[in-house]
């Protein structure tokens, strides 16, 4: 396997979307390929920190009480 292709799967990886085969291949890919390893660990770590921030934003009662006094 070469970085290219690696590189292309180690998301489908991190997202468990690989069957048992290909997951095995990138796996020992990564294992054998320092610069492959650094870009997982670095999507990886990108994963859970969005997995741990609160993306949702909650509008101010302000503009909810607005929205509703303008429909019908
Ligand atoms: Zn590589």
């Amino acid at each position: 396997m070469t970085c290219d292709e690696a590189k292309i799967l180690l998301h489908a990886l991190l997202d468990n979307e690989l069957d048992a085969g290909h997951a095995r291949e990138v796996e020992a890919h990564i294992a054998g390929c320092p610069d492959c390893a650094a870009e997982f660990a670095a999507q990886r770590e990108m994963q859970r920190v969005l997995a741990d921030t609160d993306l949702r934003y909650a509008a101010p009662a302000s503009l909810r009480a607005r929205i509703e006094a303008s429909l019908p």
